[in-house]
């Protein structure tokens, strides 16, 4: 993965983090404790701060340096499982995998820390099906979203939400939605 390109990515998925604050934190609020939206915005502001501070060699260093950012600032269950996520990518780059192989790592370390599986509504149900979706090819950004509406009809096994149990149907959950913006942002800065 270029280091430029990777850099544009983190940095559009800062921004619509920033520009979604209000909507991450009113997802976590029927499910949560409707802090989604100020946590990733502390995260994001400290990694744009690096992004524009420091020298990137490699795209690597770039992942390397969101994962500080988020696992110091997040706070939140939030922050350690985009952290892992982040560094995992970063390691798998720097072995030089490709980036569907690094995206697969990165998946990997959030079900790793998080002990979560596909169906339990939480990010993950993001992550896995859209790299299935990047490993087909061609994905639009409203393929991408559409990720994020069906995570509404499962039931929370993992985190906060999993305390409403059957009560957790019918809502979007708000780290799916993060995570749709990353991918977003992965997908527009490839373009
Ligand atoms: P907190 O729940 O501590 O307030 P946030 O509101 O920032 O933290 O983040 C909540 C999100 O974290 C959930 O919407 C879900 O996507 C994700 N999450 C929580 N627990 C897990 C887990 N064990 N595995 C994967 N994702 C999780
Ligand atoms: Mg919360
Ligand atoms: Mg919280």
């Amino acid at each position: 993965m270029d280091t430029q390109v990777a850099i544009k990515a983190l940095e559009l998925f800062s921004e619509k983090i920033i520009d979604n604050k209000e909507y991450l934190s009113e997802l976590d609020t029927p499910i949560g404790d409707g802090d989604h939206g100020g946590n990733m915005v502390r995260g994001v502001k400290a990694l744009q701060e690096s992004l524009a501070e420091d020298e990137f060699d490699s795209a690597a260093d770039v992942f390397k340096t969101a994962a500080k950012a988020l696992m110091g600032k997040v706070g939140g269950a939030s922050g350690p499982l985009y952290g892992s996520a982040f560094l995992q990518i970063s390691k798998a780059l720097a072995d030089g995998d490709d980036l569907l192989e690094a995206l697969e790592a990165g998946r990997d370390g959030i079900t790793k820390r998080g002990k979560s599986s596909v169906g339990d509504k939480t990010m993950v149900d993001v992550w896995t099906p859209a790299l299935e979706l990047l490993a087909d090819g061609d994905v639009s950004t409203d393929d991408l979203a559409q990720l994020a509406e069906d995570t509404k009809e499962l039931k929370a096994k993992k985190g906060r939400a999993s305390y409403l149990g059957d009560r957790s149907v019918g809502h979007i959950d708000p780290g799916a939605m993060s995570s749709v913006y990353f991918f977003q942002a992965l997908v527009e800065a490839e373009a």
